[in-house]
């Protein structure tokens, strides 16, 4: 039977099942029911003067009962089997730009489109009346969101979407639109706000006549040579002054004659640059938060693939700076508690870091963090404030948890240059107050790369942390995480520890001990092999906070069996892995649910690679990394 578009129309907009199933198991999303609309009233007890008709929530707790958990929306599913569905926003890490024609939103898309270019193509809901909601994913979440691009086109954040299978009062019902991609797109720069520009310009200030301009002009020169500027300076700053202010402009030589004549006047500030003899500086020896991998007053970069408990490592180091308690492999007992700072972005300081850190025997008391959720804290434009915090609380241990979430207004992650605007000036303030500095981050897809070069972004953040710490499945037990040196300028590098993670509700981490395998090859999967073959890196999750399954594949080829590792996020991932291994001609995918097992026959290396490659180019669905262990 061939199935025809308007078939498979109807199965993505009004599959309840199958739609449920993709919005939670496939995106992840936090989903929400809501009351539907029967004719034109709300099915809610109001009916027709309901004032919110066929868009509110079913539940009591409202908006923040969403759930992202499968069996949770299938016991909603059963219990409300018409309802509207609603996506809630924030919580599934989206935005969703609302376009509403009739107040003018096709007009704003349009000037937009020839300001930007075209808006990206994105997962897209059609209203009905030529309205859409396009849905985009945020990449830096602590970011403010504008509200509004223009008439008709508002930008949602922290409210919900009503989503197929869902119905309104006009009698329609909300539709995929067909022609959009199946799935989300980072969303462009200008939803993004941009920071308070609270400088006057020069339209507000009052008209320079003729006969002041001279004396004005050499006035403003004197207080810029005053506070440092040189003649360059200064005389670009008259140029602006002049053309801006100045009624008629005076002529370029007599900008020259004054910004060269205030330059013999001494300026009130000390050059930027100070030279100095070797001799004068001080010898000091460097201090250790953690001996040999964490110094004080210095940035330590800590990375690793989300999920493997980045943050439980750095949560177990905080509880230990604050209660006072020796570092994991350490005798040094410290001289008293210390107080830490943690600036965290993924977690939530009442539900996930208070009673983690009390769990771990931290002394919450002693941990500072920014309370401030409207305002995100932003970096370069908040390191005074940071610089401040710390020292008004005699913060020893920072943690910035993921660091590229606080990349401000015009940062690019991937730019030497762009981050070091932010990494030197943090790497001054860890000097100054002789905090150490600890930057998590996540690590980049490309598992071929030598292990200095795996955090994601530019190498700038190695380059200026003097420490580096890498958490990485132990490849011998996958219970187990691996805690290994990747950089060390100060100190040879410090052996490989193993830690497991306890059970119960708050999980402790238990520092099992040292083994003898480096980070180059616990990325590789195991100290056995010498040069393993790594395959792809990629995940098929959206949500990095979810525990992966593990899939174990076997593949026959010429020189033997060889046996592969990934990490599926969900069954509907492992199902679609197994798929996707079948596609590229592997005759016979033997699997075992149970464990998770899959055993692969005929399957080459190349053939691997290029349907992995395939699938996450054309599926846009990204498959777990897999790599070889042994032969
Ligand atoms: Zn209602």
């Amino acid at each position: 039977m061939v199935i025809t578009m308007k078939a498979l129309k109807q199965i993505v907009n009004t599959d309840r099942s199958y739609l449920l199933e993709l919005y939670t198991a496939e995106y992840g999303w936090y989903m929400l029911p809501c009351w539907h609309a029967i004719d034109n009233r709300c099915a809610c007890p109001k009916g027709a003067d309901c004032t919110a008709k066929a868009k509110h929530p079913r539940l009591y707790s409202g908006q923040t009962g969403a759930s992202n958990d499968h069996n949770q929306i299938l016991e909603w599913h059963t219990q409300f089997p018409t309802c509207n569905w609603g996506v809630v926003h924030d919580k599934s890490n989206m935005v969703a730009v609302d376009n509403d024609p009739r107040n003018g939103g096709n007009e704003t898309v349009w000037d937009l489109e020839k300001k930007y270019g075209p808006l990206p193509p994105t997962k897209t809901q059609l209203t009905g009346g030529g309205g859409w909601h396009k849905l985009y994913t945020l990449s830096a979440k602590c970011r403010r969101i504008v509200s509004t691009l223009g008439p008709g086109i508002d930008v949602k954040h922290h409210g919900y979407s009503i989503i197929a299978p869902s119905n309104h009062t006009s009698g329609g019902s909300y539709r995929w639109d067909m022609e959009a991609p199946s799935y989300l797109v980072e969303a462009p720069e200008y939803l993004y706000a941009r920071p308070q520009n609270t400088s006057t310009t020069f339209s507000q200030l009052r008209v320079i006549p003729a006969g002041e301009r001279d004396n004005t002009l050499t006035s403003v020169a004197g207080s810029l040579r005053g506070h440092g500027c040189g003649a360059v300076e200064i005389l670009t700053s008259l140029t602006a002054i002049n053309e801006a202010r100045c009624t008629p402009e005076l002529p370029k030589a007599d900008l020259a004659r004054i910004a060269n004549s205030v330059q013999r006047y001494p300026s009130n500030v000390k050059p930027k640059i100070q030279w100095g003899r070797l001799s004068e500086v001080p010898v000091e020896t460097v201090k250790w938060l953690w001996p040999c991998r964490i110094p004080f007053g210095m940035l330590t970069v800590f990375e690793g693939d989300p999920g493997l408990g980045k943050s439980m490592v750095t949560m177990d180091l905080v509880a230990r700076v604050t209660s006072g308690s020796p570092m994991p492999f350490s005798d040094v007992v410290p001289v008293a508690p210390m107080n830490a700072m943690i600036v965290n972005c993924e977690d939530g300081m009442s539900n996930t870091v208070r009673p983690r850190l009390e769990a771990m025997g931290g002394d919450c008391a002693r941990v500072v963090y920014a309370k401030t959720k409207v305002t995100p804290i932003a970096f370069p434009e908040n390191l005074g404030e940071l610089e401040a915090a710390i020292v008004e609380n005699e913060v020893k241990l920072l943690v910035i948890d993921p660091w590229t979430a606080f990349l401000g207004q015009g940062i690019n992650m991937n730019n030497d240059a762009s981050l070091r605007e932010i990494l030197t000036p943090l790497s001054a303030i860890a000097e100054r107050t002789s905090c150490a500095i600890i930057l998590v981050r996540h690590l980049n897809k490309d598992t071929k790369q030598n292990s200095m070069y795996r955090g994601s972004g530019s190498i700038a953040t190695t380059a200026a942390a003097r420490c580096g710490i890498a958490i990485i499945k132990d490849p011998e037990d996958d219970t187990a995480r691996l805690i290994a040196a990747v950089k060390n300028n100060l100190a040879k590098p410090q052996p490989t520890s193993r830690f497991v993670l306890t059970e119960g509700a708050w999980p402790t981490i238990d520092w099992t001990g040292e083994v003898e395998t480096t980070a180059d090859q616990a990325y590789a999967g195991g100290a056995n092999v010498e040069k393993p073959t790594v395959y792809a890196a990629k995940y098929i999750s959206h949500n990095i906070n979810e525990t992966y399954s593990c899939v174990k594949i076997t593949a026959e080829v010429d020189t033997g069996p060889h046996v592969f590792y990934g990490y599926c996020s969900s069954p509907a991932g492992l199902k679609r892995v197994h798929f996707a291994l079948k596609a590229l001609g592997c005759n016979k995918p033997k699997l075992d649910w149970q464990n998770g097992i899959f055993e692969l026959n005929g399957l080459g290396d190349r053939e691997a690679k290029a349907t992995l490659n395939w699938n996450a180019k054309h599926e846009n669905f990204e498959i777990g990394y897999f790599y070889e262990v042994g032969k």
